[in-house]
């Protein structure tokens, strides 16, 4: 029956599951909760929170999958959430798993964890692939020298799970307070945190929120997010001072001492810490000699100077083509399908503007969004299978040092990749795919550049382009504008950081996670979930989008004088080939040409009545520098919307009425055949197509993933003018020098 301790818990117990990313958290925590589990969002930033319950001898137990962090200082979001969880909701027990694996690196986000003075439970996971390995965890002597429960777990098979359970409940249960395990920093700093220390205990500054001595410890390191923390609290002036005055005397001190900074003394004695626990006869080598993994074989090869670059290409070649080739069907069905509900839909309703607004506007407005879902599907099947391989990881390795030339960092490759840089992709996953940043501001650079590649729904504008003006050396063409969108990323990201984004690199160790063999039920988790994001935020923003610019592109309608002249002309039509108004099912062929071209000049004159025509003409004074009329302005406001509206807005502004995608060979002939029309002012276009603001999906994710709608903003603007500078440019040096 319930013991002493037993009895004074609640029914209800919370722990947090903590851990480096890739550890085997979600693994655990999928096996605790099973489909007991809720996802939401920490308040006010975009990190996901996951909750469950279980229960374990009588006890409820809420588990929280806390975001996956190598640390716990400030630098990037899921650190800063993962902590102020921690600190805030003090859960009764810590889950750190760790990777017995890759022991050294994990322990030291334990050492954190146990410098806050948390009940930390160990759960060693992984034991099957450090086995393999050559190594042993000793968990008696491990648990032993921490001062923490130590339960050794295979997640991934379910090994160990209810013992973990039992272990963070006996810890909830323990009434003594955890054993605090004070790591030293070296003389100078444990003295300098020891008295700050004892001022911020005397001056109760943030009492019952951080422990004093990792209060101070943090103050000496530097940490941003506590000095104003402190600030906020702290209303008396002198002892500011003081804490300033500790801070710096510090700083001022290992500086010339050492060279170095509190904070990096710190790293280095939390290091050491972790290193001379795993010497203590902790990990076991099961072979003597230091064995070749068979990750470091891989990786012989795989990260190789020359034969790197090839396999990375040839994988993402195939990787391009896989999507490609399996999609291809799914699409053909989608489209059908949405053919068949406009078709039918456009059969049930009576003309006027509700059919018009359901069949043009929301159908296939949605449509072509839905459409694109069996690509990006694909698409994300096959970077779960890199991600989850490891291989990703060896990507961003590769590419690190040209990326952080420019201010970026080798992580950002995929997002680019993904955004559509080797062509077709899309830059909503581009901008989400920036979450593996670390450093905030490598991350917005990239969240900023990303939408410069060509996704799946510019390439149809390019094609089109390319098709109708430049005949000869089309897949060239291709190569040439795909090496133009990453040259405009690279140089603008540089352009950034140099100025709104200036800062040092954050300091961050690339690292190589082990190879391993990804789970079939891993891959459809992570392909569906990001798809779900996929749908939720373009679907919703697409469906407004859809309505606006069909209203825009509809109201006001022609004066009903207008119409009747259009009509007259039509009866004048009939009644010249004496046709009465009755037989009109067998037209003549040349009858029903005439009156089809006299609809398209009604559609033109109502297009260029409406607002979206009426704005399009005024901005033509500005647009024909760079070599746009008011239609193609039309069609680049509607891509604002989405991309894929560029083509469709195109063919109802040049009078082609319903246009399908199949057919676009009328639509490159009719502007081959416009005046004002050439090579230089197609070319002008792709660049601007290329470059100007990223559609509404993506905006609105820039703006969710940098917590500010003052960069979709700036994304919006910037871009535009960056890619009418650039149109603009090319399109006066190009006519000047006589090319058109
Ligand atoms: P998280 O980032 O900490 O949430 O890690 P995940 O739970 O997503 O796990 C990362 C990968 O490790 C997945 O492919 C898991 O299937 C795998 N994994 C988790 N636990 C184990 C384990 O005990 N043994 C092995 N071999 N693989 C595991
Ligand atoms: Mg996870």
């Amino acid at each position: 029956m319930a013991d002493s301790a037993g009895a004074r818990n609640p029914e209800r117990i919370e722990i947090a599951l903590a851990g480096n990313p890739n550890a085997g958290k979600t693994t655990l925590f999928n096996r605790l909760t099973g489909a007991n589990q809720h996802v939401g969002n920490y308040p006010g930033v975009t990190v996901e929170k996951k909750e469950g319950l279980c229960s374990f001898d009588g006890v409820t137990v809420s588990v929280v999958d806390l975001p996956g962090t190598y640390s716990l200082t400030a630098y990037s979001e899921e650190e800063v959430v993962a902590r102020d969880y921690l600190v805030r909701n003090r859960p009764q027990a810590v889950v750190n798993i760790v990777d017995a694996s890759n022991l050294e690196r994990n322990l030291y986000l334990t050492c954190q964890l146990l410098e806050l003075g948390l009940p930390v439970v160990l759960a060693l996971n992984m034991i099957d692939v450090a086995r393999d390995r050559g190594i042993e965890v000793n968990v008696e002597k491990l648990g032993r020298i921490l001062g923490v429960r130590v339960v050794p777990l295979v997640a991934r098979r379910g090994e160990g799970v209810r013992e973990v359970l039992a272990a963070a409940v006996a810890e909830a249960r323990d009434p003594s307070p955890p054993r605090s395990r004070p790591v030293s920093y070296g003389d100078d700093l444990d003295r300098a945190i020891l008295n700050l220390a004892g001022l911020v205990e005397e001056k109760g500054i943030l009492a019952g929120t951080y422990p004093p001595a990792w209060l101070a410890m943090k103050l000496l390191e530097g940490d941003k997010r506590v000095h104003e923390q402190v600030r906020d609290a702290v209303r008396d002036a002198a002892v500011l001072e003081t804490i300033e005055q500790a801070v710096s005397s510090l700083a001022a001190h290992l500086s010339a001492t050492l060279d170095s900074t509190p904070e990096a003394v710190i790293a280095d004695h939390r290091y050491g810490f972790v290193r001379s626990v795993v010497r203590q006869g902790v990990m076991v080598r099961l072979s003597d000699e230091d064995r070749i993994y068979a990750s470091d074989r891989i990786d012989r090869v795989v990260t190789h100077r020359v034969a790197g670059p090839v396999i990375m290409l040839a994988i993402l070649f195939a990787l391009y083509q896989f999507t490609f080739t399996w999609s291809e069907a799914p699409v053909a069905w989608l489209g059908a399908g949405f053919d068949w509900l406009a078709e039918t839909a456009g059969d049930l309703l009576p003309d006027g503007h509700l059919r018009s607004l359901l069949v043009s506007g929301i159908i296939r407005g949605v449509g072509g969004v839905f459409g694109f879902v069996p690509i990006i599907m694909f698409m994300f099947f096959g970077i779960a299978i890199l991600e989850d391989s490891g291989y990703l990881a060896r990507v961003a390795f590769m590419m690190d040092r040209v990326f952080r030339t420019f201010g970026l960092h080798g992580s950002s490759v995929m997002s680019f990749i993904i955004s559509g840089g080797i062509a077709g992709g899309c830059a909503v996953p581009g901008v989400l795919a920036t979450r593996t940043l670390r450093s905030p501001r490598e991350r917005m650079a990239t969240l900023l550049t990303t939408p410069f590649m060509n996704c799946g729904a510019k390439m149809p504008v390019l094609a089109l382009l390319i098709s109708a003006f430049f005949t000869t050396g089309k897949a060239r063409m291709m190569l040439f504008l795909t090496m133009i969108s990453w040259a405009g990323a690279l140089l603008v990201a540089r352009l950034l950081r140099s100025t709104i984004l200036k800062g040092l690199p954050t300091p961050f160790v690339m690292e190589l996670p082990p190879y391993r063999v990804p789970t079939l039920r891993g891959l459809l988790l992570h392909t569906w979930e990001r798809t779900r994001d996929y749908l939720r935020k373009a679907g919703s923003v697409i469906l407004a989008a859809s309505i606006l610019i069909w209203a825009t592109m509809t109201f006001p309608s022609l004066p009903a004088a207008e119409k009747m002249a259009f009509a007259e002309k039509r009866q004048a039509v009939m009644a010249a080939a004496g046709i009465g108004d009755a037989a009109q099912e067998a037209l003549p062929a040349a009858v029903r040409e005439e009156i089809a071209r006299i609809n398209a000049e009604e559609g033109e004159a109502a297009l260029e009545y409406s607002i979206a025509g009426r704005v399009g003409r005024a901005l033509e004074r500005l647009s024909r520098l760079s070599g746009f009329d008011w239609r193609t302005n039309i069609a680049l406001m509607g891509g604002v919307a989405a991309k894929e509206i560029i083509i469709s807005t195109l063919g109802t502004a040049y009078s082609l009425g319903e246009l399908n995608a199949g057919e676009d060979q009328p639509l490159a002939e009719a502007l081959k055949n416009s005046p004002g029309w050439n090579r230089v002012s197609a070319f002008s276009l792709i660049l601007f197509v290329m470059f100007y603001s990223p559609c509404l999906a993506t905006v609105a994710c820039i703006i969710r993933e940098s917590g500010s709608w003052r960069w979709g903003a700036f994304a919006m603007g910037f871009n535009t003018l960056f890619a009418f500078l650039l149109s603009c440019l090319v399109y006066q040096a190009g006519m000047f020098l006589g090319l058109g």
